[in-house]
C-alpha cells in the first residue's frame, strides 16, 4: 500500500479489528454484486470505497426516472445508460484505484457459475426469485459466502450464508425454489428509498466484514427491518436438510 492509499483508507486502518491486515485482504479480494438498482447502489458505493480491489457488476438494466428516487449511485444525466455503466462511473469518481468488471446482462447460470467461481464474497441486490435462486445454486457449487439482502414497501431482510461452512444454511433452506411466492417487484411496488439504502449499506457492512476477516457475521441469523417502527427483528435459521440445492453438500 502506498502512502495515498493509506491515507485514503486510514480510518479502517485505524480500527483495531479492520488494520493493514484486513485493508490489504479487501484489497487483493473481488466482490461480485448482483443488481446495480436500490440495494446495489449502496453496496458498491461502499465497496468501492473502501478499496475492494476488484468489484464486478452484473445488470441488465438501464437507468430510469423512476430509479432515481431510490438508487443512488445513478444521476439524473445517466438516464438511459446501462446501470452497471453508471454504476462505475459513480464507483469510479469515489475510487479510481480499483478494477471495476461490467456485465450488462441478465445474470444466468451460465455466467454466474464462471462468476462466482472466482469471487470472494456475492451480494446479492437482485429483485427477483429466479435470480436469488441462480445466485445461490452457484455459491452452493462454488462454497462461497452469499450476503443476500431484499427490501420491498417498508421491509427489508439480510442474511449471511457462508456456504464455506458445511454447517451453513443456503438460501433455499429457508426460502426453497419449488414453494410458490407471491413475486413483488419492486419496478412495480411501492418502496420506502431509504429502507434498500439501509439493506444495501449493511451488506456492504457483511461483505466488507467477511473480506477482512472481522467476525463473528450474520450467518446463521435472518434480520428483519421494519422501516414504519424503525425497528430490527432477527430469526435463528438452520440448514433443512431436505434442501434441494444443498443435499450434495458436505455434511448434507
Ligand atoms: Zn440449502
Amino acid at each position: 500500500m502506498d502512502d495515498e492509499a493509506l491515507l485514503r483508507h486510514s480510518r479502517h486502518v485505524l480500527l483495531e479489528e479492520y488494520g493493514i491486515d484486513g485493508q490489504a485482504r479487501v484489497g487483493a479480494a473481488h466482490a461480485l454484486i448482483i443488481g446495480a438498482g436500490g440495494l446495489g447502489s449502496p453496496a458498491c458505493l461502499y465497496l468501492a470505497a473502501a478499496g475492494v480491489g476488484r468489484i464486478t457488476l452484473v445488470d441488465d438494466d438501464t437507468v430510469d426516472l423512476t430509479n432515481l428516487q431510490r438508487q443512488v449511485a445513478h444521476t439524473t444525466a445517466r438516464v438511459g445508460q446501462s446501470k452497471v455503466a453508471s454504476a462505475a462511473e459513480a464507483m469510479r469518481a469515489i475510487n479510481p484505484d480499483i478494477v471495476i468488471v461490467q456485465h450488462a446482462v441478465r445474470a444466468d447460470g451460465a455466467l454466474l457459475d464462471t462468476l462466482v467461481a472466482s469471487a470472494d464474497v456475492v451480494l446479492d441486490c437482485s429483485d427477483n426469485f429466479v435470480t436469488r435462486q441462480a445466485v445461490n445454486a452457484a455459491c452452493v457449487a462454488h462454497a462461497k459466502p452469499l450476503v443476500a439482502g431484499a427490501a420491498i414497501r417498508f421491509d427489508g431482510q439480510l442474511s449471511v450464508y457462508d456456504l464455506r461452512d458445511p454447517a451453513s444454511p443456503c438460501y433455499a433452506c429457508l426460502f426453497p425454489p419449488d414453494a410458490e411466492y407471491e413475486e413483488t417487484r419492486c419496478a412495480v411496488m411501492g418502496v420506502f428509498a431509504p429502507v434498500v439504502g439501509t439493506i444495501g449499506t449493511l451488506q456492504a457492512s457483511e461483505a466488507l466484514k467477511l473480506l477482512a476477516g472481522i467476525t463473528p457475521s450474520l450467518a446463521g441469523q435472518l434480520l428483519m427491518f421494519d422501516g414504519r417502527r424503525t425497528a430490527f427483528d432477527s430469526l435463528k435459521v438452520a440448514r433443512d436438510p431436505h434442501c434441494s440445492v444443498c443435499a450434495q453438500r458436505a455434511g448434507g
